[in-house]
């Protein structure tokens, strides 16, 4: 039987209808309409929403965990993370991994790739390394073996799937390693120059992960004169898209602000970059490797304890994409249409799968949040089911 959601103030193409309903038709989404339009229609299911918001699910192209969960920790974890994503909005995103040491590298590649969606959409893989240049939080051991024919391999050992690849433009030789690439490309861990940023684009790189984030400028050479480089040319160019850790500490919403004054909206994104601990209340965190994190409050970055490898720098965060909405709004970066711009549509644009997902409208599929007046996640539907939220601490996982 087909659905309808009725009385909600729905997202379509940027822009907020209130009194408007949406008809469901098994997994797509077969009209979006006014309320008193829809109300006669017969032989349906109707769910009465009382005026809350109905936006397109939440795209995270940048996530290694949730929970109790990392991604780098295989099959099962990544299943976890996509089953209790939705009850944080987040119906599409990308597991993100981080290099594994080579001699590991196929025989876990070999197991992710058999991962289901069990609840959010896995959109393909996003990996962060080995090709590039600065560590972050990144173990620099596992940045060897940076050849094209891995690259070849990586991608070949993950299809079906979509593999995302993250660059540093001033990686040695990355144009010919590059070609084993397909679109989108992330330039990420940088400290490129204004030529080599400038070639890494030309090259088919088209989106900048964690903005400003590990984007270094390059050294002064002039006293006085500010170097420009990957920072600048990413900002100057309004066809390359760029995403944020909107957390309030690793970027500060100014700088978002400046990226939405020099950009068409459609080019930024939020995404969480969230470690392990996300969604669970404040506290430290282990569970991959040696790593150890502390979150001091729920929602803000995961910072490296004192047994880390790197004590007291940030290791991705703690939000989730229904917080990061939250926080364009609160921190004044933006409206609510702006937001879920950034958390739905625009990832779904950089992706290239928009008129699939990413929006309310007729042919897409029926990947819906509904949100309170508060912003938080009252119900989701993935598919055009009806997702049941879990919470309760994930009902002690
Ligand atoms: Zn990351």
């Amino acid at each position: 039987m087909d659905k309808v959601i009725l009385n909600a103030n729905v997202f379509k193409r940027g822009k907020f209808y209130a009194d408007h309903g949406v008809v469901i038709k098994n997994d797509k989404i077969i009209a979006v309409a006014p309320s008193k339009e829809l109300k006669t229609l017969k032989q349906v299911s109707i769910i009465d929403v009382q005026g809350d918001y109905l936006v397109p699910g939440f795209i995270d192209l940048h996530t290694h965990g949730l929970g109790t969960f990392r991604m780098d920790n295989g099959k099962d974890s990544i299943e976890q993370i996509s089953s209790y994503l939705p009850q944080f909005g987040t119906t599409g995103f990308l597991p993100t991994i981080v290099p594994h040491l080579p001699s590991e590298e196929e025989r876990f590649f070999q197991e992710i790739v058999e991962s289901r969606s069990i609840g959010a959409n896995i959109l393909g893989f996003f990996l962060e390394g080995p090709f590039i240049s600065k560590t972050g939080a990144i173990n620099p051991k596992t940045l060897v073996n940076q050849t094209r024919s891995r690259a070849r391999a990586m991608r070949e050992l993950l299809k079906p799937y979509r593999v995302v690849f993250a660059i540093s433009p001033e990686f040695p030789g990355i144009d010919e390693i590059m070609q084993e690439m397909e679109k989108p490309i992330f330039i990420t861990h940088t400290q490129a120059n204004v030529k080599e940023s400038l070639a890494a684009i030309a090259n088919g790189a088209c989106h900048a992960t964690h903005f400003y984030d590990v984007f270094f400028s390059p050294k002064e050479t002039d006293p006085g004169v500010r170097p420009c480089g990957a920072v600048e040319v990413i900002l100057a160019d309004p066809s390359v898209s760029v995403d944020f850790i909107v957390d309030g500490e690793h970027v500060d919403p100014i700088a978002v602000k400046l990226a939405l004054a020099c950009k068409p909206l459609g080019k930024v994104c939020l995404i969480t970059d969230a470690n392990i601990g996300a969604g669970l209340p404040p506290g430290i965190y282990s569970g991959f490797g040696n790593e150890e994190v502390e979150f001091t409050y729920r929602g803000g970055p995961a910072r490296g304890t004192m047994s880390s490898m790197y004590p007291g720098s940030l290791h991705g965060s703690g939000l989730t994409m229904d917080q990061a909405v939250r926080n364009v709004v609160a921190f004044g970066i933006g409206s609510l249409e702006t937001a879920i711009s950034m958390a739905s549509t625009n990832p779904a644009n950089v992706l290239g799968i928009y008129g699939k997902k990413g929006d309310i409208d007729i042919g897409f599929d029926a990947d819906i949040v509904r949100l309170t007046p508060d912003l938080s996640v009252k119900s989701a539907w993935i598919s055009g089911d009806e997702y049941h939220l879990k919470h309760a601490e994930f009902q002690a996982l």
